[in-house]
């Protein structure tokens, strides 16, 4: 198996794992919500479209929610960036946490898990249409290629971001893979 060295490289291999997703015109979940956090190696490429960005102690960086008003206990803010219809201002700049998604990072008992969020209307499809686990075990093998000091700064940052906006409340997810990492959650 390829290692996958770089965030470049790993949102190609998620746009690919996510290329035949064609429903979210139909969908009614309200996503692009919540803190779309961003790696440090994002934040240039994302201010250079326009979009405000929010720093959160100087330790965590977010696309700025709309109407922001510096809640960091909302839960599910709308992103700045979407428009109406599903359309995102910045598609192909968009950043990891957008590409990943509905892939994603959750914190649980002091571990750190890839999750498939349940909600999305994609993985919604693929329980229906039985090919859900197939789903997981093609998005266990691209995990198993990310490269560890890459894992490792993904898992950082998002530890940061988790302990700045944390909510009771839980997302409806399935976990994938326990992250293997020097990161403490
Ligand atoms: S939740 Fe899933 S299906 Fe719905 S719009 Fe978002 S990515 Fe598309
Ligand atoms: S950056 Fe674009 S894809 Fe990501 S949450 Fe905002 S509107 Fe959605």
């Amino acid at each position: 198996m390829n290692a996958i060295n770089s965030l470049t490289e790993l949102n190609q291999e998620f746009d690919k794992l996510m290329s035949d997703m064609d429903c979210c015109q139909e969908c009614n979940f309200p996503d692009c919500m919540g803190f779309i956090w961003l790696l440090d190696e994002e934040i240039d490429q994302i201010y250079e479209t326009g979009a405000e960005i929010l720093n959160i102690n100087n330790e965590a960086n977010f696309i700025a929610p709309q109407n922001y008003q510096a809640n960091l206990y909302k839960k599910y803010p709308k992103c700045s960036l979407y428009q109406n219809d599903r359309d995102c201002q910045i598609y192909d700049q968009r950043p990891f946490v957008c590409h990943s998604y509905p892939l994603g990072l959750e914190c649980e008992d002091d571990k750190l898990y890839w999750v498939i969020h349940t909600d999305c209307l994609f993985i919604q499809n693929k329980i229906v249409e039985n090919t859900f686990s197939h789903f997981i075990q093609t998005t266990k093998n691209l995990i198993e290629r990310i490269q560890p000091t890459l894992m490792s700064n993904i898992a950082s940052t998002f530890r940061k971001m988790f302990f700045l906006t944390t909510s009771t409340e839980k997302n409806n997810y399935q976990i994938v893979k326990e992250v293997k990492t020097d990161v403490q959650v």
